[in-house]
């Protein structure tokens, strides 16, 4: 069988580096979608400042409503799939997206909130895990997932592969400790829509999938258990639990590559504050 004409290239496999499939933003879009990511942490901030004891994860989702509206933004997870809500909360065994309702927080509680905005039709995608009258053991699973989170948006540069993200995250919590990592649910793309390619597991060796360039965005989110990394879903057809009933976190940031490094689009600072802290070059320092 012939190979092809003279105008039609050989064909080469590319399963993993199907640049096409990715969409590449020009350095105005990524602006763009900075503004929603602002909005998102801003939304954050306000629902974390008012998780107490005596809350429920409805008032904590009408406050984000609010505060999406306020900015002038959509909310992204509204309706998606059907989700009735405009954030995900999810608390101690539940993993991620949790249903706001009537389920009042205690004292505690590990408390994830997970909120998208959309402004001009550009996404932000964030994540937080707070907890309410923390014991040592909750703080140390917050601590491994928050620094797992930054150790993934280190590594996210031009030219790194998107496996790399993944074994610098679980390298992180490894090293933190004997927790569980959640392989059903990944990071992914983001730009014109909430999930884009490619997805981006938190485990996993390096050196594998799409070479990263400037333009791509990427929302980087690692669960982590304080005990068995396996996750049911509840009868709800949402609510992700963890199998063994063990306490989980959540914590996510949606990154910009850039020339210059990663820029957290969804970080005030964008991210400089602790890529300072990891030696991580960032245009977020000048531009915080
Ligand atoms: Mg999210
Ligand atoms: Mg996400």
């Amino acid at each position: 069988m012939k190979s092809g004409t003279a105008s039609s290239p050989p064909f080469v496999p590319d399963v993993f580096n199907r640049r096409d499939r990715l969409e590449i933003k020009t350095p105005a879009q990524i602006e763009a979608m900075r503004r929603a990511g602002l909005v998102v942490a801003s939304v954050l901030d306000l629902v974390v400042a008012q998780i107490a004891p005596g809350i429920t994860t409805a008032e904590l989702d009408q406050i984000a409503a609010a505060g999406i509206r306020a900015a002038g933004a959509l909310p992204s997870f509204l309706g998606y799939h059907g989700f009735p809500a405009c954030i995900c909360v999810s608390v101690n065994d539940e993993v991620v997206h949790g249903i706001p309702g009537a389920r009042t927080i205690e004292a505690g509680d590990l408390v994830s909130v997970d909120c998208g905005a959309i402004v001009a039709g550009w996404h932000g995608d964030a994540a937080v895990t707070v907890a309410v009258a923390a014991t040592e053991a909750d703080q140390a699973l917050l601590l491994a997932t928050e620094e797992a989170l930054w150790a993934g948006l280190a590594v996210t540069q031009i030219g790194a592969k998107v496996s790399d993200i993944g074994a610098a995250v679980e390298a992180s919590v490894r090293a933190a400790g004997p927790y569980g990592i959640v392989e059903e649910f990944v990071g992914h793309g983001i730009g014109t829509a909430m999930h884009l390619p490619p997805d981006v597991p938190n485990f996993g060796a390096p050196g594998r999938g799409p070479r990263l360039v400037a333009g791509l965005a990427l929302a980087i989110e690692p669960m982590v258990t304080a005990g068995q990394r396996w996750v049911q879903v509840l009868e709800d057809e949402w609510t992700a639990v963890t199998a063994d009933g063990s306490k989980a976190a959540h914590f996510e940031h949606t990154v910009a590559i850039t020339e210059e490094g990663p820029w957290v689009l969804t970080a005030h600072d964008g991210g400089a504050a602790r890529f300072a802290a990891l030696s991580v070059p960032s245009p977020a320092a000048r531009r915080a």
